[in-house]
């Protein structure tokens, strides 16, 4: 599928979904973990069907009123469902294609670095002049291996760069934090959970550049606000290589022909697994669907009681 092809590169190829994009128009971006959500207030109480055009209503005592949940609307039937997770992915492919036009560029790294006294034009130079001529390594890299500038001050320039802190990993318990996302995600786009600070805000680690596509997801996925920050190159490669150890919630790949099929493959899985609560979210050129099958306690879901599917289709 796409996102394995081009896992790597994807995360670096300028994401289109900027902060400028942190999109306002999209109803499910509740900021509430499940547990916390009406769904879940809800759940055994009669409730009407989400789906705006149902032309059933509530009349469906045979049915469960307390799940399947997609984006905290219980659907009474399953032509409902799938009314409400084709218009979900409608919604979130449009977002893409506004979000492609919402690109914006960033001082480089270099002009930043000079800017704060870091490192002199003739440092810049010299480290663009080996980049050129090895033909691989990122600038920050080439000014470490010259010794214009330390690991530090690049981490510190790209987080000006990026309008972000630079976070030092305290103490690292992935277990507790491998819950929050898939571990495709995690591996793919170079993402490394932080911590949770007051139940609220999830401290996100990126290695040299934020990905805010996967930040947003994860943030309207999860309920938590998402805050991208940097960690020191070489702190960031070990914990995340532990992170990818850790036990991940059960994940499902879907590459289906086109939207419309990977609506029905999402709708299947919806109507199967019956959650209590469910959320879509697109991450790059794919969806990611998540799962609770109870409500939950606490901010970072419990392992067992939530499903992944990341989706795709040929046409994205
Ligand atoms: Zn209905």
């Amino acid at each position: 599928m796409p996102l394995l092809r081009r896992s790597a590169a994807a995360a670096a190829s300028g994401t289109a979904g900027t902060r400028a994009v942190r999109d306002r128009q999209n109803p499910s971006a509740a900021l509430a973990w499940p547990g916390r959500t009406p769904a879940g207030l809800w759940v055994g109480i009669f409730r009407t069907c989400a789906n705006p055009a149902c032309g059933y209503g509530w009349l469906r005592p045979w049915r469960s009123h307390a799940a399947p949940v997609f984006e905290s609307g219980w659907c009474c039937s399953e032509e409902c469902t799938k009314a409400q997770v084709e218009a979900a992915v409608r919604r979130e492919m449009d977002a893409a294609a506004r979000a492609r036009d919402g690109y914006r560029h960033r001082i480089p790294l270099g002009l930043a670095m000079m800017e704060q006294g870091w490192i002199t034009q003739k440092d810049l130079r010299a480290a663009l002049g080996r980049q050129r001529a090895a033909g691989f390594g990122r600038l920050g890299e080439w000014l470490v291996r010259l010794e214009a500038a330390s690991e530090e001050q690049v981490t510190r320039a790209l987080g000006l760069q990026w309008g972000c802190p630079v976070l030092e990993i305290e103490s690292q318990h992935p277990e507790a934090l491998s819950a929050l996302l898939p571990r495709l995600l995690v591996d793919a786009y170079g993402a490394l959970p932080l911590r949770v600070a007051a139940g609220k805000i999830l401290y996100l680690g990126f290695e040299d550049r934020i990905d805010p596509a996967l930040a947003l997801a994860v943030e309207r996925i999860t309920g938590l606000r998402v805050e991208g920050a940097l960690v020191k190159e070489s702190r960031f490669r070990s914990a995340h290589a532990r992170m990818l150890e850790a036990r991940f919630p059960a994940l499902e790949l879907i590459d289906a022909a086109s939207d419309s099929i990977l609506a029905g493959a999402l709708t299947r899985i919806l109507e199967q697994t019956r959650p209590v609560e469910s959320r879509l979210a697109r991450v790059h050129d794919c969806l990611w669907l998540r799962l609770w099958l109870r409500p939950q306690r606490g901010p970072v879901p419990e392992l067992g009681s939530i499903r992944d599917v990341i989706g795709s289709t040929c046409m994205h």
